[in-house]
């Protein structure tokens, strides 16, 4: 075999491995001839240009060089909504009549530009402003799917998307557990984007080809031809490629491709339609940012990146700092985003982020931004704050979170305790605005929960905005929070990681607030959902005496809820209870209502939260899952003793 004949076999071996997905041989078969090749290459000293062996990657770079593109590479109109993209098609059908379109996915990662002189391959570059990008060449000559050679003389630049295939992504990190990627996307980037070409070659990329820009003697004339001519080029193409004619067929691809969408080992965030006949195209032209003859329908984005600016340390009503990332504003479903939560500081060192570096956004729940993880791990150090930011007193550090231990006197801390104490899951103080406590704590120099009982209509009536029908309320709304039910009570005392359900499990299990203050942390962490940290959070609350002082404030104004005297007490208080078979005494309601009479919740299916299973005649799959669990079940015939008075 010549050395010519060696080259091509490897080529078209790893082209059906790579590109095809179908390899003809066993790997073992394609090492032995690669290790051929290697020996003699060595002997003669001679490389072909498109030698599978130029694909490992040779010495880094020192730098990025600039590369400007032959022509300009454009970036794409977006519609978020069928909506818009009808607008779009029919903008373009008034413009040149009833036209083909091709409809294609787009892909998620890095656009690269790679130019080919008489089927070498002789450049590749990132897209950069679509003007001027950086010479990536011996990093993209590492990818297997992009060809070093290809059938073709003349020259063009053909674009791709350079991407990680999701099982890539896995496989990398089952490799490397304590350095894992986070995003396929950024792992793409940064590969192609890294002086190193070794990196890209070891991350085992792919380049996606959909699009020529520059070329000279190319003959096609439409999405599809290219199409063809980059598969005879051996490239790998758009894994959906489909035609429409109007709006509804468009559509009805978009539709069919959402479904399949987290079922691709690649990233997709939406997908491209394009008319399909390049003469066309050049009679819609261009406006200055973007084709008219292209839109990208973009899928709702619950990831991007952004570049994190600056942190803000915010206190909160436990002298908790939190962390709060100042991000270049970015668009994420439909909102703009200007600050996400770095949760503390523990997570902003193990997340590796900086300052001024890109980082990954998400909404979670739709509300709280949140920053996810680096996308870039360099910039400016974020340092770690000594003292409180708002009253300068020394901080202090539990686990993973910063402290300001000046309760008393840090206004912070002050006003979202009261905000807290006001809100509507806690006593539910209509008309006290976290502005009206600022103002109160400034003005009227307030500094616990119980100075609001002791507000008159004189202090009221010095507040912007309080006229005497405001003013009339917002006593009224202070005094009827003296009635407040236990369950809210606990919560508004804003005890550190109880919120709303803790706190009611809380005052079902004890009653009063001075049976909880007696609590242990072994006791605590019987209760269903209370861990450690958050039992320990409990019992070191009812350890400060400032704690203590503002609750027998708050019992000497009249504030001492009890459960008892609101919640019906009996055989099943506090019990969570599911019923299951058939009952000879009683029907399935009958049941229910006496178990809640007495004080019982019902369950609709079981759960380690349940605490009892009251089995009639074929009790069936409940039954199992009771006993599985070690839940108590008991028959009718006790259900009913229990019952009696
Ligand atoms: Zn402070």
């Amino acid at each position: 075999m010549t050395m010519q004949q060696m080259v091509k076999q490897l080529n078209t071996w790893a082209h059906e491995y790579y590109v095809l997905d179908n390899p003809s041989v066993p790997d073992t078969t394609y090492d032995a001839l690669y290790d051929q090749l290697v020996l003699l290459e060595k002997q003669t000293g001679v490389v072909l240009p498109d030698s599978p062996t130029r694909r490992v990657g040779g010495e880094p770079l020192k730098n990025f060089v600039q590369h400007t593109h032959r022509q300009r590479l454009y970036s794409l109109d977006k519609v978020q909504s069928f909506g818009e993209l009808a607008e779009w098609v029919s903008k373009v059908q008034k413009e040149v009549g009833q036209v083909e379109f091709s409809v294609e996915l787009k892909y998620d990662g890095l656009t690269i530009n790679a130019t080919y002189e008489n089927g070498v391959l002789v450049g590749a570059s990132t897209r950069g402003n679509g003007v001027v990008g950086e010479d990536v060449t011996e990093q993209v000559k590492t990818i297997r799917t992009v060809p070093l050679t290809i059938p073709f003389d003349g020259v063009c630049e053909l674009q791709g998307e350079g991407i990680m295939k999701l099982s890539q992504l896995d496989k990398h990190n089952q490799k490397h557990p304590n350095d894992p990627l986070k995003n396929a996307r950024n792992a793409a980037a940064g590969a192609i984007r890294n002086l190193n070409p070794k990196v890209t070659a070891e991350r085992n990329l792919d380049v996606v080809f959909y699009s020529a820009g520059y070329t000279e003697g190319l003959t096609c004339q439409s999405q599809t031809q290219l199409v063809d001519f980059l598969k005879d080029c051996g490239m790998l193409t758009n894994y959906v490629f489909e035609t429409a004619r109007s709006f509804e067929e468009i559509r009805a691809i978009i539709e069919k491709i959402g479904e399949m969408r987290n079922s691709l080992d690649f990233l997709i965030d939406g997908v491209v339609i394009k008319v399909n006949n390049f003469a066309l195209r050049e009679e819609l032209g261009y406006t200055d940012k973007f084709p008219k003859w292209a839109v990208a329908y973009k899928f709702d984005a619950e990831q991007v990146t952004t570049t994190l600016l600056d942190v803000d340390w915010q206190v909160g009503r436990t002298g908790k700092l939190t962390p709060i990332g100042l991000l270049e504003p970015v668009e994420l479903c439909g909102a703009t985003i200007k600050r996400a939560t770095l949760n503390n500081f523990g997570d902003i060192t193990r997340k590796k982020l900086y300052k001024n570096a890109l980082v990954f956004v998400r909404r979670s729940n739709d509300v709280i931004p949140e920053v996810l993880g680096a996308a870039e791990e360099n910039g400016d150090t974020i340092t770690k704050p000594t003292t409180c930011p708002a009253c300068g007193s020394v901080l202090t550090e539990v686990g993973a979170h910063l402290f300001c231990t000046n309760a008393s006197n840090c206004r912070p801390q002050i006003v979202a305790r009261i905000t807290h104490y006001c809100s509507k899951n806690a006593c539910d103080i209509d008309g006290i605005s976290e502005k009206t406590v600022g103002a109160l704590v400034d003005n009227l120099g307030i500094t616990s929960v119980a100075d609001l009982y002791s507000l008159t209509d004189n202090d009221l009536a010095t507040l912007e905005g309080f006229k005497q029908r405001k003013i009339t309320n917002t006593l009224n709304a202070i005094k009827n929070s003296k009635n407040v039910k236990l369950a809210q009570f606990i919560f508004a005392l804003g005890l550190d990681n109880v919120g709303s359900v803790t706190a009611k499990d809380l005052a079902v299990r004890y009653g009063s607030v001075e049976a909880l203050s007696k609590a242990t942390v072994d006791e605590l962490t019987q209760i269903d959902g209370i861990g450690d940290v958050v039992a320990e959070g409990i019992v070191q609350y009812f350890a400060e005496s400032e704690n203590m002082q503002i609750i027998t404030r708050l019992k000497d104004i009249g504030i001492n809820p009890t459960y008892e005297v609101e919640e019906r007490i009996g055989v099943f208080t506090g019990k969570k209870v599911v019923l299951t078979g058939s009952l000879a005494n009683y029907t399935r309601s009958q049941a229910q209502k006496l178990i809640e009479q007495n004080g019982g919740e019902i369950a609709s299916s079981v759960s380690k939260s349940v605490n009892l299973v009251i089995a009639g005649t074929d009790a069936g799959s409940k039954l199992t899952k009771a006993q599985a669990l070690g839940i108590e079940i008991i028959d009718e015939q006790t259900f009913q003793q229990l019952l009696q008075p």
